[in-house]
């Protein structure tokens, strides 16, 4: 039984965070974690493992989250069994920046937060041009720019 939708993760100075409550007609929803709280987000993408939305608060031109539709609680929680999904996510990725009409012109990195601020396991996808006016503090840029974000590799 679906309740009324929950915004899970509102942090006041996120860095990443999953898009907006009502941004568009059609509501999504997707339970998250063992307890039945829900999201409501954009989904520009979905197939049957995995869904893509643009990040709430985007810290680059281009910027999307991938998430598995069964929930990983985080990085520590990932096993081998995982790992067929984790490879999955990042050929979606792979599939985000080749259909963007800037994958000219722009780099792009896939990764994970090391220490994520949101509970639930995604992968970003975000365009090196850090040109946006969600990118405000030092702590935004580190984490995307350090050791602190984790690059996803594929076997390709
Ligand atoms: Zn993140």
């Amino acid at each position: 039984m679906i309740g009324s939708p929950t915004v899970v993760h509102k942090l006041p100075n996120p860095i990443c965070s999953l898009a907006a409550l009502n941004c568009c007609k059609r509501q999504n929803k997707m339970k998250t974690g063992r307890r039945t709280s829900y999201f409501v987000f954009c989904k520009v993408y979905k197939d049957e493992k995995t869904v893509v939305i643009k990040d709430k608060y985007p810290k680059a031109r281009y910027h999307w989250l991938i998430l598995p539709w069964d929930p990983i609680s985080s990085l520590k929680s990932v096993t081998r069994d995982h790992l067929e999904l984790l490879e999955h996510m990042h050929a979606v990725g792979q599939k985000m920046i080749e259909q963007c009409p800037a994958r000219e012109s722009l780099e792009f990195r896939l990764g994970y937060h090391a220490i994520p601020s949101m509970s639930q396991l995604h992968l970003h996808v975000i365009s090196q041009d850090f040109d946006s006016p969600a990118l405000k503090t030092k702590k935004h840029w580190n984490s995307f720019t350090t050791d602190y974000f984790l690059n996803s590799e594929g076997n390709d």
